[in-house]
């Protein structure tokens, strides 16, 4: 039976750097991938306007119709200073989407990335699919973000992958797919660069056997 799959990401790009690979082999294979984009994703930067929000939003729609994704949604979270709002602001919004799409499956950031964003997005998802809630995804995981998840401290509790997707078929359509955020891809030896997709899909492979493989972290797993 076919699924319905929510990524939650906190910025534009997000969505592919993480889950990029096994949403576009969940798409061809029938499911329903839908991407929730909480934050603006420009502001902060120097020189930024609202027009770079804007460019940022159709690399998003670019990304995802080459990802062949079913939809992607935009809320307006301060870009880097998602601490500025009330964390059940973000919570609300979270739990409008769950409601409106009924998620199987829920991908979100890692809770212990060094950006901050990423850090409420995933107190955020986690409290809206609480079991409580009658919308909440029978599964929850968490993917990594280059130039993120591998920024944080080595002292800080580290992303720790327990499942792992075989990409060796879609690595190559996420890194297309990635094209459309031209403004967000950085050369090599910057992590977020094509070159470091492919390292780091390639040595999630070396860990569980695969040619590559996008990793993640199963937060929560509810079998009926
Ligand atoms: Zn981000």
């Amino acid at each position: 039976m076919s699924k319905t799959i929510l990524i939650v990401a906190a910025h534009p790009d997000d969505e592919l750097l993480g889950a990029g690979a096994t949403a576009i082999a969940r798409a061809k294979a029938g499911d329903s991938v839908h991407v929730l984009i909480l934050g603006q994703g420009a502001l902060s930067r120097e020189g930024s306007a609202q027009s770079d929000v804007h460019a940022l939003q159709d690399s998003a729609k670019a990304a995802a119709s080459s990802a062949g994704f079913a939809s992607v949604s935009f809320a307006t979270f301060p870009d880097n200073a998602f601490d500025s709002v009330p964390l059940l602001d973000i919570t609300k919004e979270v739990e409008k989407h769950l409601a409106k799409l009924k998620p199987d499956v829920v991908y979100t950031h890692h809770e212990h990335d060094l950006n901050v964003d990423h850090r409420l997005t995933f107190q955020a998802v986690l409290t809206a699919s609480r079991p409580c809630n009658e919308n909440a995804p029978a599964e929850l995981l968490t993917f990594e973000t280059l130039s993120s998840t591998e920024w944080q401290s080595k002292d800080h509790k580290q992303f720790a992958p327990t499942i792992y997707v075989d990409v060796a078929k879609t690595l190559d359509a996420k890194i297309e797919a990635l094209g459309a955020y031209e403004s967000e891809m950085r050369a090599y030896p910057h992590s977020r660069s094509n070159e470091g997709v492919r390292i780091l899909a390639q040595y999630r492979g070396l860990e569980s056997g695969l040619e590559a493989a996008e990793a993640f972290q199963l937060v929560r797993k509810i079998e009926k």
